[in-house]
């Protein structure tokens, strides 16, 4: 930026529409819903600005209707890879180059495309790739794309304008450069968003990016990368590739260029990325940046002067919400003997009144599980469940695969804080309570800090503000969002920066400037402007 120091505009979380009866925004993404339903597309993967098609494909279908092909997309072969590695390195050249304006005006312009004319198709795509319903879709594809990609812009001027001080014999400036090699984004299925904002928010600070999106969401990854294509982000800044992960991402960390790894998905797999990056250290020309946010077991946790329908309404909104299938997901509940009943009868009552179905059916509250890996393995927690003594199915408990995977929202109800499904991130519509006497607070604080090995989400119920105090002082290291009488999912870019620390990442905080700090490197410019002459210090006499 030579000529100028521009503004850029002031970012503004984008409203949620409503999608009510009669609504016109509803009748839109109805009608685009219908019309991609009743079509097939071909996803090739995108490299250096090129279609890609290969000789391998995957197919695409609803998790609510898994007999009903959507369409296919394209698997790399390793030379594929290598040459997005190359060719992301060309481009790289010229991108690292561009003022940031430019950048800037390209992300601020698909959140543009996305709030308006791409808005129906996102959500419709969201919807049938990953059974959301239109209210899970919007606040995800629509809503929280757009904040990433407006908060980021502004981000990045904020960053930018941090400078040293100068002297008047010297002028210190900050460069924030782009990392030197290219970057690495893994996006996981759940989120529409996270895939978007993965690659962009590393590619707005002048990287470029080779995004690996999830098997399970490649139908609307496909929506994504149109709007970027569209917003006119330059041949090979971000490329998508497709395929078996264990062969891209070798053929990936084996570059001696690789500079940086934006990861969101489950803990074991993080940890193994991490692990062959460490193997690799040797090789490569700068020290990657390594950024995951993973798995979580987040937890609700009432004192005996909570208000219980507040309790149950936080339970079944933050366990039962797409399915549980939120990394924020409230999973595990510690709930006081005396308001016990309360809390079981509300959680019952809003259980009961669930309708669970398609997602084009927009009276439903609940869909389908992603895949028929994820709902084998919950129907087994639920059959076990009903085997061990020490659980006890409260509400729920059945499950259908014939038309999709459909897993009822399950209540568990368990005798031993450290039962399994206390501990074990399911991701589903599973949720484990376990009553505890009222006057073992801080022993009940305490096990929660201790159950699990996560610490992503967590939210305290209390009207006792002393109660309140012992809970966010116990808690502390517990949960990276932590929630005061509210439930732990649902965070906004802007408001609620989101991320955990222990096994549930690095904890960088997507929709903050903290994790675009991690995407450059500085460098410190010292300019004097009249150089000495003579190395004497007046010490020396
Ligand atoms: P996942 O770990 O199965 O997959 C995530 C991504 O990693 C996908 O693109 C997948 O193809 C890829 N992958 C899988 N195996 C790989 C390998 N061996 N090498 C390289 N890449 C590999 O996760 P998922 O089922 O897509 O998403 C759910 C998980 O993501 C949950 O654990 C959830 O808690 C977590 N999540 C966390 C956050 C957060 O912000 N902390 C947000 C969303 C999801």
């Amino acid at each position: 930026m030579g000529k100028g120091f521009f503004e850029v505009p002031i970012a503004i979380n984008e409203p949620i529409k409503t999608y009510a009866p009669d609504s016109e925004e509803r009748k839109e993404v109805l009608d685009t819903y219908k019309e991609m339903y009743h079509s097939t597309i071909e996803v090739p993967m995108y490299i250096n600005g090129k279609d890609v098609k290969t000789n391998e494909t995957g197919t695409m279908a609803p998790p609510h209707d898994h007999k009903h092909i959507l369409g296919t997309y394209h698997k790399a072969e390793k030379k594929h890879i290598e040459e997005a590695i190359s060719t992301a390195l060309e481009a790289r050249k010229k991108w690292a180059a561009t003022p940031w304006e430019q950048r800037a005006a390209i992300f601020l312009r698909a959140a543009e495309l996305i709030a308006g004319p791409y808005r129906a198709k996102i959500n419709a795509a969201t919807m049938l790739a990953q059974s959301k319903t239109i209210h899970q879709a919007e606040i995800d594809s629509a809503c929280e794309l757009i904040d990433f990609l407006r908060f980021n812009v502004q981000y990045m001027t904020e960053i930018y304008s941090e400078q040293p001080e100068s002297t008047s014999g010297a002028w210190n400036r900050l460069e924030y450069r782009p990392l030197e090699g290219f970057i690495y984004a893994i996006t996981p299925f759940n989120f529409t968003a996270i895939a978007g904002n993965l690659p962009s928010s590393a590619a707005l600070m002048g990287n470029v990016a080779i995004w690996k999106p999830s098997d399970s969401q490649v139908y609307s990854a496909k929506v994504v990368l149109d709007v970027f294509k569209e917003a006119g982000v330059p041949d090979g800044v971000i490329n998508m590739v497709m395929g078996d992960p264990e062969m891209i991402t070798d053929t990936i960390l084996d570059s001696p260029d690789f500079s940086g790894l934006h990861f969101t998905g489950s803990t074991h797999v993080f940890k193994d990325l991490w692990k062959k990056i460490g193997m690799n250290i040797h090789n490569y020309k700068t020290y990657p940046r390594i950024v995951g946010e993973t798995g979580g077991k987040d937890f609700i946790v009432a004192h005996k002067t909570s208000h219980p329908k507040q309790v149950a309404t936080a339970i079944t909104r933050g366990a039962f919400e797409f399915q549980g299938q939120k990394c924020s997901a409230a999973s595990r509940c510690y709930i006081p003997k005396s308001i016990w009943p309360e809390v079981e009868k509300f959680v019952k009552e809003d259980v009961s009144s669930f309708k669970m179905g398609s997602p084009e059916d927009m009276s439903n509250f609940i869909t389908a599980v992603i895949h028929e890996g994820s709902f084998n393995k919950l129907a087994s927690y639920i059959d076990q469940a009903k085997k061990d003594p020490e659980a006890e199915i409260i509400t729920g408990g059945g499950y259908d695969k014939s038309k999709g995977y459909f897993i009822e929202p399950t209540v568990i109800k368990t005798s031993d804080p450290q039962y399994t499904t206390m501990c074990t991130e399911l991701f589903g519509p599973v949720v484990t309570i376990y009553v505890y006497e009222d006057e073992t607070w801080e022993d009940t604080l305490k096990l929660v800090d201790n159950t699990s090995e996560y610490a992503l989400t967590g939210a305290v119920f209390s009207e006792d503000r002393y109660a309140m105090e012992t809970a966010v002082r116990i808690l502390e290291n517990a949960a990276g969002n932590f929630y005061i009488n509210d439930k732990p999912t649902g965070a906004v870019v802007g408001q609620q920066p989101f991320g955990g620390a222990r096994a549930s990442g690095t904890n960088d905080k997507a929709g903050s400037k903290l994790n675009l700090y991690r995407w450059v490197s500085p460098r410190m410019v010292k300019e004097t402007f009249v150089s000495p002459t003579d190395y004497r210090y007046p010490f020396l006499g």
